[in-house]
Protein backbone atom coordinates (compact mmCIF):
# COMPACT_ATOMS: atom_id res chain seq x y z
CA UNK A 1 0.00 0.00 0.00
CA UNK A 2 1.21 3.38 -1.11
CA UNK A 3 0.45 6.94 0.51
CA UNK A 4 0.25 8.95 -2.84
CA UNK A 5 1.73 7.00 -5.86
CA UNK A 6 3.40 9.55 -7.87
CA UNK A 7 0.49 9.54 -10.83
CA UNK A 8 -2.37 9.71 -7.63
CA UNK A 9 -3.58 13.25 -7.26
CA UNK A 10 -5.15 14.18 -5.43
CA UNK A 11 -3.45 12.63 -2.08
CA UNK A 12 -4.79 8.87 -1.12
CA UNK A 13 -7.59 8.60 1.29
CA UNK A 14 -4.43 7.77 3.94
CA UNK A 15 -2.89 10.80 2.70
CA UNK A 16 -5.64 12.90 3.85
CA UNK A 17 -6.52 11.43 6.94
CA UNK A 18 -3.22 11.51 8.04
CA UNK A 19 -3.15 15.39 7.42
CA UNK A 20 -6.43 15.70 9.95
CA UNK A 21 -3.46 13.89 12.45
CA UNK A 22 -1.98 16.71 15.25
CA UNK A 23 1.37 15.51 14.83
CA UNK A 24 3.88 15.82 12.40
CA UNK A 25 4.26 12.81 9.83
CA UNK A 26 6.98 12.46 7.47
CA UNK A 27 7.40 9.60 5.53
CA UNK A 28 10.32 8.44 3.49
CA UNK A 29 11.52 6.27 0.74
CA UNK A 30 14.85 3.68 1.47
CA UNK A 31 16.89 5.92 0.10
CA UNK A 32 15.40 8.68 2.38
CA UNK A 33 13.84 10.70 0.05
CA UNK A 34 10.62 12.00 1.51
CA UNK A 35 7.52 11.14 -0.30
CA UNK A 36 4.84 12.25 2.01
CA UNK A 37 4.78 14.69 4.48
CA UNK A 38 0.95 15.51 6.35
CA UNK A 39 -0.28 19.14 6.55
CA UNK A 40 0.99 19.58 10.34
CA UNK A 41 4.41 18.56 8.89
CA UNK A 42 4.46 20.98 6.07
CA UNK A 43 3.75 23.73 8.64
CA UNK A 44 6.17 22.87 11.41
CA UNK A 45 9.31 22.13 8.73
CA UNK A 46 8.91 25.48 6.77
CA UNK A 47 11.71 27.34 6.02
CA UNK A 48 11.95 29.66 9.14
CA UNK A 49 15.94 29.37 10.27
CA UNK A 50 15.15 28.33 13.80
CA UNK A 51 13.21 24.45 11.56
CA UNK A 52 16.78 24.04 10.41
CA UNK A 53 17.46 22.04 13.75
CA UNK A 54 14.40 20.49 13.44
CA UNK A 55 15.19 19.20 9.77
CA UNK A 56 18.32 17.91 10.99
CA UNK A 57 16.67 16.06 13.07
CA UNK A 58 14.50 14.35 11.65
CA UNK A 59 17.59 13.18 8.53
CA UNK A 60 19.30 11.85 11.50
CA UNK A 61 16.78 9.95 12.44
CA UNK A 62 15.63 9.14 9.50
CA UNK A 63 18.91 8.29 8.47
CA UNK A 64 18.64 5.36 11.63
CA UNK A 65 15.07 4.23 11.00
CA UNK A 66 16.77 3.37 7.42
CA UNK A 67 19.54 1.21 9.39
CA UNK A 68 16.72 -0.71 11.19
CA UNK A 69 16.36 0.93 14.90
CA UNK A 70 13.76 3.38 16.37
CA UNK A 71 15.00 6.41 17.69
CA UNK A 72 13.77 9.82 19.12
CA UNK A 73 15.22 13.26 20.08
CA UNK A 74 13.94 16.17 21.46
CA UNK A 75 14.40 19.87 19.75
CA UNK A 76 14.03 22.95 21.35
CA UNK A 77 13.01 26.04 19.04
CA UNK A 78 12.98 29.32 20.74
CA UNK A 79 11.38 30.88 17.59
CA UNK A 80 9.12 32.54 17.18
CA UNK A 81 7.83 31.12 20.30
CA UNK A 82 9.60 28.51 22.70
CA UNK A 83 8.64 24.92 22.24
CA UNK A 84 9.62 21.56 23.14
CA UNK A 85 9.08 18.98 20.13
CA UNK A 86 9.72 15.26 20.34
CA UNK A 87 11.28 13.66 17.17
CA UNK A 88 10.55 9.86 16.31
CA UNK A 89 11.39 7.74 13.88
CA UNK A 90 11.39 4.04 12.99
CA UNK A 91 11.49 1.74 10.10
CA UNK A 92 8.82 0.29 8.30
CA UNK A 93 9.00 -2.95 7.95
CA UNK A 94 12.34 -5.42 8.00
CA UNK A 95 14.43 -5.19 5.92
CA UNK A 96 13.36 -1.66 5.93
CA UNK A 97 11.01 -0.61 3.26
CA UNK A 98 11.14 3.10 4.58
CA UNK A 99 11.07 5.00 7.58
CA UNK A 100 8.19 7.09 8.91
CA UNK A 101 9.54 9.89 11.55
CA UNK A 102 6.44 11.98 13.60
CA UNK A 103 7.29 15.38 15.38
CA UNK A 104 4.77 15.97 18.45
CA UNK A 105 4.81 19.30 20.31
CA UNK A 106 4.92 18.46 23.95
CA UNK A 107 5.30 22.03 25.45
CA UNK A 108 2.13 21.59 27.14
CA UNK A 109 3.03 18.30 28.90
CA UNK A 110 6.39 19.74 29.63
CA UNK A 111 4.70 22.94 31.49
CA UNK A 112 2.09 20.54 33.61
CA UNK A 113 4.78 18.43 34.37
CA UNK A 114 6.64 20.86 35.84
CA UNK A 115 3.46 22.43 37.55
CA UNK A 116 2.98 19.46 39.09
CA UNK A 117 6.73 18.51 39.89
CA UNK A 118 6.67 21.50 41.67
CA UNK A 119 3.36 21.19 43.08
CA UNK A 120 4.54 17.90 44.75
CA UNK A 121 7.60 19.83 46.29
CA UNK A 122 5.48 22.58 47.59
CA UNK A 123 2.73 20.16 49.53
CA UNK A 124 5.56 18.36 50.69
CA UNK A 125 7.67 21.18 51.88
CA UNK A 126 4.59 22.24 53.62
CA UNK A 127 3.69 19.39 55.44
CA UNK A 128 6.98 18.52 56.29
CA UNK A 129 7.22 22.07 58.81
CA UNK A 130 4.19 21.02 60.64
CA UNK A 131 4.78 17.50 61.18
CA UNK A 132 8.53 17.73 61.96
CA UNK A 133 7.43 20.50 64.68
CA UNK A 134 4.90 17.81 66.00
CA UNK A 135 7.97 15.20 66.45
CA UNK A 136 9.77 17.80 68.13
CA UNK A 137 7.15 19.42 70.39
CA UNK A 138 6.53 15.41 71.22
CA UNK A 139 10.03 14.65 72.35
CA UNK A 140 10.33 17.89 74.51
CA UNK A 141 7.14 17.15 76.28
CA UNK A 142 8.17 13.47 76.97
CA UNK A 143 11.07 14.56 78.98
CA UNK A 144 9.44 17.47 80.79
CA UNK A 145 8.99 17.19 84.18
CA UNK A 146 7.80 20.92 84.86
CA UNK A 147 3.60 20.55 84.57
CA UNK A 148 2.94 23.71 83.70
CA UNK A 149 5.67 23.92 80.77
CA UNK A 150 4.41 20.44 79.44
CA UNK A 151 0.73 21.89 79.51
CA UNK A 152 2.16 24.78 77.10
CA UNK A 153 3.87 22.40 75.16
CA UNK A 154 0.56 20.74 74.39
CA UNK A 155 -1.17 23.61 73.40
CA UNK A 156 1.38 24.08 70.60
CA UNK A 157 1.28 20.69 69.61
CA UNK A 158 -2.40 20.83 69.60
CA UNK A 159 -2.32 24.05 67.16
CA UNK A 160 0.56 22.64 65.14
CA UNK A 161 -1.77 19.39 64.86
CA UNK A 162 -4.85 21.70 63.85
CA UNK A 163 -2.31 23.52 61.22
CA UNK A 164 -1.62 20.37 59.30
CA UNK A 165 -5.09 18.99 59.44
CA UNK A 166 -6.42 22.53 57.78
CA UNK A 167 -3.80 22.58 54.93
CA UNK A 168 -4.89 18.83 54.37
CA UNK A 169 -8.44 19.94 54.26
CA UNK A 170 -7.45 22.96 51.83
CA UNK A 171 -5.70 20.67 50.02
CA UNK A 172 -9.03 18.07 48.88
CA UNK A 173 -10.97 21.24 48.76
CA UNK A 174 -8.58 22.34 46.52
CA UNK A 175 -8.50 19.11 44.23
CA UNK A 176 -11.93 18.82 44.55
CA UNK A 177 -12.99 22.15 42.80
CA UNK A 178 -10.07 22.09 40.23
CA UNK A 179 -11.29 19.03 39.43
CA UNK A 180 -14.47 21.26 38.61
CA UNK A 181 -17.16 17.69 39.06
CA UNK A 182 -19.82 19.35 40.77
CA UNK A 183 -22.71 21.05 38.30
CA UNK A 184 -22.55 24.75 39.56
CA UNK A 185 -26.48 24.53 39.46
CA UNK A 186 -28.42 25.46 42.74
CA UNK A 187 -29.98 28.77 43.39
CA UNK A 188 -28.07 30.07 45.72
CA UNK A 189 -29.69 32.86 48.32
CA UNK A 190 -26.94 35.62 48.62
CA UNK A 191 -28.21 36.84 52.32
CA UNK A 192 -28.02 32.99 53.71
CA UNK A 193 -24.99 32.51 51.91
CA UNK A 194 -22.86 35.65 53.08
CA UNK A 195 -24.22 34.65 56.56
CA UNK A 196 -23.03 31.08 56.78
CA UNK A 197 -19.69 32.57 55.59
CA UNK A 198 -19.37 35.06 57.92
CA UNK A 199 -21.00 33.20 60.92
CA UNK A 200 -17.88 31.02 61.75
CA UNK A 201 -15.43 34.14 61.99
CA UNK A 202 -17.00 36.11 64.20
CA UNK A 203 -15.76 34.59 67.41
CA UNK A 204 -11.85 34.62 66.25
CA UNK A 205 -13.07 38.37 64.73
CA UNK A 206 -14.20 39.44 68.54
CA UNK A 207 -11.02 38.39 70.06
CA UNK A 208 -9.08 39.87 67.97
CA UNK A 209 -11.31 43.39 68.63
CA UNK A 210 -11.85 43.72 64.70
CA UNK A 211 -15.32 44.54 63.61
CA UNK A 212 -17.04 41.98 61.46
CA UNK A 213 -20.43 44.04 59.98
CA UNK A 214 -23.56 41.83 59.41
CA UNK A 215 -23.87 41.24 55.38
CA UNK A 216 -25.52 43.77 53.45
CA UNK A 217 -27.02 42.41 50.33
CA UNK A 218 -28.35 44.85 47.68
CA UNK A 219 -29.79 44.56 44.14
CA UNK A 220 -29.42 40.67 43.64
CA UNK A 221 -30.77 37.69 45.92
CA UNK A 222 -29.78 34.87 44.14
CA UNK A 223 -26.53 33.36 41.96
CA UNK A 224 -26.64 30.00 40.30
CA UNK A 225 -23.79 27.99 41.38
CA UNK A 226 -22.34 25.79 43.50
CA UNK A 227 -22.89 26.58 47.04
CA UNK A 228 -20.35 24.47 48.90
CA UNK A 229 -17.78 26.00 46.62
CA UNK A 230 -19.14 29.52 46.50
CA UNK A 231 -19.22 28.98 50.79
CA UNK A 232 -15.97 28.53 51.00
CA UNK A 233 -14.67 30.91 48.69
CA UNK A 234 -16.50 33.81 50.60
CA UNK A 235 -15.73 32.10 53.95
CA UNK A 236 -11.97 32.25 52.50
CA UNK A 237 -12.10 35.99 51.58
CA UNK A 238 -13.77 36.94 55.33
CA UNK A 239 -11.50 34.94 57.24
CA UNK A 240 -8.35 36.78 55.34
CA UNK A 241 -10.40 40.18 55.93
CA UNK A 242 -10.26 39.31 59.58
CA UNK A 243 -6.82 37.88 59.92
CA UNK A 244 -5.51 40.52 57.84
CA UNK A 245 -6.76 43.08 60.05
CA UNK A 246 -5.61 45.14 63.24
CA UNK A 247 -7.52 45.33 66.51
CA UNK A 248 -10.30 48.01 65.98
CA UNK A 249 -10.94 47.43 62.34
CA UNK A 250 -13.89 46.95 60.60
CA UNK A 251 -14.35 44.28 57.99
CA UNK A 252 -17.75 44.31 55.58
CA UNK A 253 -19.21 41.88 53.14
CA UNK A 254 -21.60 44.00 50.51
CA UNK A 255 -22.98 42.35 47.28
CA UNK A 256 -23.87 44.71 44.39
CA UNK A 257 -25.01 44.24 41.11
CA UNK A 258 -22.65 45.85 38.21
CA UNK A 259 -22.39 45.57 34.56
CA UNK A 260 -19.57 42.85 35.26
CA UNK A 261 -21.97 40.86 37.42
CA UNK A 262 -22.66 40.06 40.71
CA UNK A 263 -20.06 41.25 42.70
CA UNK A 264 -19.67 39.85 46.17
CA UNK A 265 -17.13 42.10 47.74
CA UNK A 266 -15.18 41.66 51.36
CA UNK A 267 -13.55 44.63 52.35
CA UNK A 268 -11.34 45.42 55.40
CA UNK A 269 -8.76 48.42 56.54
CA UNK A 270 -6.11 46.00 57.71
CA UNK A 271 -2.52 45.71 56.57
CA UNK A 272 -2.83 45.24 53.07
CA UNK A 273 -0.80 43.99 50.41
CA UNK A 274 2.53 45.50 48.89
CA UNK A 275 1.55 46.22 44.96
CA UNK A 276 4.53 44.00 43.90
CA UNK A 277 2.63 41.11 45.38
CA UNK A 278 -0.73 41.35 44.14
CA UNK A 279 -0.26 39.11 41.29
CA UNK A 280 0.97 36.46 42.88
CA UNK A 281 -1.35 36.03 45.73
CA UNK A 282 -3.74 33.64 44.25
CA UNK A 283 -0.94 31.13 43.91
CA UNK A 284 -0.63 28.24 45.74
CA UNK A 285 1.21 28.38 48.94
CA UNK A 286 2.09 32.24 48.19
CA UNK A 287 2.50 34.37 51.27
CA UNK A 288 3.39 37.70 51.41
CA UNK A 289 4.40 37.56 54.80
CA UNK A 290 5.53 33.72 55.83
CA UNK A 291 5.99 34.63 59.70
CA UNK A 292 2.45 36.24 60.05
CA UNK A 293 0.55 33.93 57.88
CA UNK A 294 2.22 31.20 60.00
CA UNK A 295 1.39 32.66 63.33
CA UNK A 296 -2.91 33.63 62.00
CA UNK A 297 -2.36 29.70 61.19
CA UNK A 298 -3.08 30.16 57.41
CA UNK A 299 -2.42 27.38 54.71
CA UNK A 300 -1.38 29.59 51.91
CA UNK A 301 -4.06 28.14 49.51
CA UNK A 302 -7.43 30.31 50.63
CA UNK A 303 -7.23 32.49 47.28
CA UNK A 304 -5.72 29.38 44.84
CA UNK A 305 -9.69 28.20 46.12
CA UNK A 306 -11.47 31.88 45.93
CA UNK A 307 -9.87 32.08 42.06
CA UNK A 308 -10.46 28.47 41.22
CA UNK A 309 -14.13 28.83 42.59
CA UNK A 310 -14.58 31.88 40.79
CA UNK A 311 -13.30 30.81 37.17
CA UNK A 312 -15.44 27.51 37.70
CA UNK A 313 -18.47 29.68 37.73
CA UNK A 314 -17.60 31.69 34.45
CA UNK A 315 -16.45 34.82 37.06
CA UNK A 316 -13.22 35.89 38.66
CA UNK A 317 -11.63 37.56 41.36
CA UNK A 318 -10.47 40.71 41.33
CA UNK A 319 -8.38 42.90 44.22
CA UNK A 320 -8.00 46.62 45.25
CA UNK A 321 -5.56 46.78 47.89
CA UNK A 322 -2.42 49.19 49.21
CA UNK A 323 -0.64 48.41 52.13
CA UNK A 324 -1.10 49.87 55.04
CA UNK A 325 -5.00 50.81 54.56
CA UNK A 326 -6.25 47.29 53.81
CA UNK A 327 -7.76 45.49 50.67
CA UNK A 328 -10.85 44.97 49.16
CA UNK A 329 -11.33 41.44 47.38
CA UNK A 330 -14.47 40.99 44.87
CA UNK A 331 -15.19 37.90 44.01
CA UNK A 332 -17.28 38.43 40.22
CA UNK A 333 -20.22 35.92 39.05
CA UNK A 334 -22.18 36.16 35.92
CA UNK A 335 -25.36 37.73 36.83
CA UNK A 336 -27.83 34.90 35.34
CA UNK A 337 -30.67 37.93 35.34
CA UNK A 338 -29.29 39.97 32.87
CA UNK A 339 -32.09 40.69 30.10
CA UNK A 340 -34.76 40.29 32.75
CA UNK A 341 -36.86 42.63 34.79
CA UNK A 342 -35.78 41.44 38.23
P1 LIG B 1 -3.20 32.35 53.89
O1 LIG B 1 -3.70 31.05 54.37
O2 LIG B 1 -1.72 32.55 54.13
O3 LIG B 1 -4.03 33.50 54.34
P2 LIG B 1 -4.27 32.87 51.22
O4 LIG B 1 -4.10 32.10 49.95
O5 LIG B 1 -5.66 33.01 51.74
O6 LIG B 1 -3.29 32.23 52.28
O7 LIG B 1 -3.68 34.31 50.99
C1 LIG B 1 -2.38 34.43 50.40
C2 LIG B 1 -1.66 35.65 50.99
O8 LIG B 1 -2.30 36.85 50.54
C3 LIG B 1 -1.70 35.72 52.51
O9 LIG B 1 -0.65 34.97 53.10
C4 LIG B 1 -1.55 37.21 52.76
O10 LIG B 1 -0.18 37.57 52.70
C5 LIG B 1 -2.25 37.85 51.55
N1 LIG B 1 -3.64 38.27 51.87
C6 LIG B 1 -4.78 37.62 51.56
N2 LIG B 1 -5.86 38.30 51.96
C7 LIG B 1 -5.41 39.43 52.52
C8 LIG B 1 -6.03 40.57 53.13
N3 LIG B 1 -7.36 40.69 53.21
N4 LIG B 1 -5.22 41.56 53.60
C9 LIG B 1 -3.88 41.47 53.50
N5 LIG B 1 -3.21 40.42 52.96
C10 LIG B 1 -3.97 39.41 52.46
Amino acid sequence: MTLRSPDADPPSLLGAALDGVAQAVVICDPAGGVVFENAAARRILSSRPSDALLAQAVDDLVVCALAGSTSERRVELLSPARRTLEVRAFPVASPPLGAVAVIDDISDRIRLEAVRRDFVANVSHELKTPTGALALLAETIEGETDPEVARRLVVRLGAEAERLSRTIDDLLDLSRIEANESPAVDEVDLSELLVAAVTPHREVAQSMGVQLAAPVVTDASVVVGNRRDLLSAVSNLVENAVKYSEPGGEVAVETARTQRGIEINVSDHGIGIPARDLSRIFERFYRVDRARSRTTGGTGLGLSIVRHVATNHGGRVKVRSVEGEGSTFSLILPDSRVGSDT
